[in-house]
């Protein structure tokens, strides 16, 4: 029987670049399951609209009547319990749309990847055959969430000492990839450690 691919676990930073490094794996034959992208498709299921218009009213819809992330995230970020309400309706699904994507694989897959910001913090881990650490400084990441989102110093700070420090993220990987150049950088690293995954080098 053929193995199937390793499944490949991103971590690093905010605006570390996890989503380019995961974009250059595509590019590399891999299969990625974009968590951020599966949550907001979740959202728009009907069921699960249906839900949280029961628990938190109206209040979660926009005036053009969609579902406002916004006012989801400003309900749990303040409430622990609603957090895990939210958390119990949405990962299961996030869950299911992750392993169709995966059950796409081709006999030409090099990946599976996770590109989920929360990976080590919701223990999808434990499901990756190689984690990936993306090292940026600071400062760079700084300055490109500053431009990409207009966010500044303090919002970067608030949402990173949400998620476990950087240390035991770093610690964890089996592989570094550092982005701190350009977009090409990102590329060749990536093919390396496909290659080392490929052939059991860690490092
Ligand atoms: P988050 O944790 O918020 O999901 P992330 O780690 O996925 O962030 P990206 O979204 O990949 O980070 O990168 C943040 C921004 O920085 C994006 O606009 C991206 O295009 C840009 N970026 C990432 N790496 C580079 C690079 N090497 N050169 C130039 N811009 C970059």
């Amino acid at each position: 029987m053929k193995k199937s691919p390793p499944i490949i676990g991103l971590l690093g930073g905010i605006g570390s670049g996890k989503s380019a490094v995961a974009f250059a794996l595509k590019e590399c034959g891999c299969i990625v399951a974009d968590a951020d992208a599966n949550t907001k498709a979740v959202l728009h299921d009907p069921e699960v609209r249906e839900q949280l218009i029961a628990w938190w009213g109206t209040k979660v819809l926009r005036t053009d009547g969609d579902i406002d992330r916004k006012a989801i995230s400003d309900i749990v970020f303040h409430d622990e319990e609603a957090r895990k309400q939210l958390e119990q309706l949405i990962h299961p699904r996030v869950r299911c749309m992750q392993e169709a994507q995966f059950a796409e694989t081709g006999a030409s897959t090099r990946g599976l990847v996770i590109d989920a910001p929360l990976l080590l913090e919701a223990g999808l881990d434990t499901l990756c055959d190689a984690l990936i650490f993306v090292e940026s400084s600071r400062e760079l990441r700084l300055s490109r969430v500053s431009e990409s989102r207009g966010w500044t110093l303090e919002e970067l700070d608030r949402r990173e000492d949400a998620q476990l420090p950087l240390d035991t993220k770093r610690n964890k990987a089996d592989y570094v990839l550092i982005n701190e150049g350009e977009l090409d950088e990102v590329h060749n690293q990536v093919k390396q450690i496909l290659e080392d995954i490929h052939n059991g080098r860690h490092i």
